[in-house]
């Protein structure tokens, strides 16, 4: 086992003037599997976009795999947050997964018959071989989220962030993700860092939970950090966690 994957040391961040990130430390070891968790405006795809090298820090640093990050970095795969592509809609759905092989550029640095090959697992590791052909404007939402999923597993990530990738999905797509996600954590040691807005379907999977609210953060297993008293001090407000039926409720604040 590697040390950490991830250390992230007093950052901050402002954005337009406003602190959106303030003073976050943590360290994440390989092959960890993490939820990111918070309300809307809580700075969740800001902290993967600083991992990504796509913002810069105001003040302390970062270090993903022993260095600073950077943009097109192949050992980090991204999933951004999307409802649906950002792309013209007549391409396939295999260009699409494809597009992860060439950082954002349309390079061809692999010999045809290797990147075929590799598409063709990336697809069928989302369960979605089957729309290979297919335009990507006739799939659905959730469709479409599990293609980015595969996009970002194209390049055999050593790192994966992930931006809301289940909120599309139906529950058993859902699943079928989650248990993808755990073999890669735990099979393959890749790291995962998962946003999401709702904790109850990763609860029994991830390992630990970064919590955001109110420009802070906690880090810790689930039932260290979401309990009433934790998530009051971050929301600075009087919040109630309630466990009922192996499922956790945030009453009082929005998730
Ligand atoms: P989350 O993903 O948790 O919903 P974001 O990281 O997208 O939150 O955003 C955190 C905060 O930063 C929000 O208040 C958002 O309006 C603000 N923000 C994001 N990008 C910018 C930007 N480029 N300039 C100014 N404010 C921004
Ligand atoms: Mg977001």
């Amino acid at each position: 086992m590697e040390k950490n994957h991830i250390e992230i040391k007093n950052l901050s961040i402002r954005l337009s003037d406003k602190p959106i990130l303030t003073d976050v430390t943590l360290e994440i070891a390989q092959g960890e599997f993490i939820a990111i968790l918070g309300p809307n405006g809580a700075g969740k795809s800001t902290l993967l976009k600083l991992l990504l090298g796509l913002l810069t820090p105001t003040s302390g640093s970062i270090s993903l795999l022993g260095k600073k990050p950077t943009k097109g970095n192949n050992e980090i795969g991204y999933a951004p947050q999307h409802r649906v592509l950002e792309t013209d809609l007549a391409l396939r759905a295999c260009d699409v997964v494809g597009f992860g092989l060439d950082g954002n550029k349309w390079g061809f640095g692999l010999p045809n018959k290797k990147r075929t090959e590799k598409i063709k697992k990336a697809l069928s590791e989302v369960d979605m071989e089957r729309y290979s052909a297919t335009p990507v404007g006739r799939l659905s939402g959730g469709e479409q989220q599990r293609l980015l999923i595969a996009q970002a597993l194209i390049t055999d990530p050593r790192i994966l962030l992930l931006d809301e990738p289940l909120s599309n999905l139906d529950i058993n797509h859902s699943n079928e993700i989650v248990s993808l996600l755990v073999s890669l954590s735990k099979d393959r040691g890749v790291t995962i860092l998962l946003v999401s807005h709702d904790i109850n379907p990763l609860l029994p999977f991830v390992d630990r939970v970064i919590f955001m609210a109110n420009g802070k953060s906690a880090i810790g297993v689930p039932d260290e950090v979401i309990t009433t008293k934790t998530l009051s001090t971050l929301y600075a407000t009087d919040v109630e966690v309630i466990r009922a039926k192996n499922r956790i409720f945030v009453v009082g604040a929005e998730l």
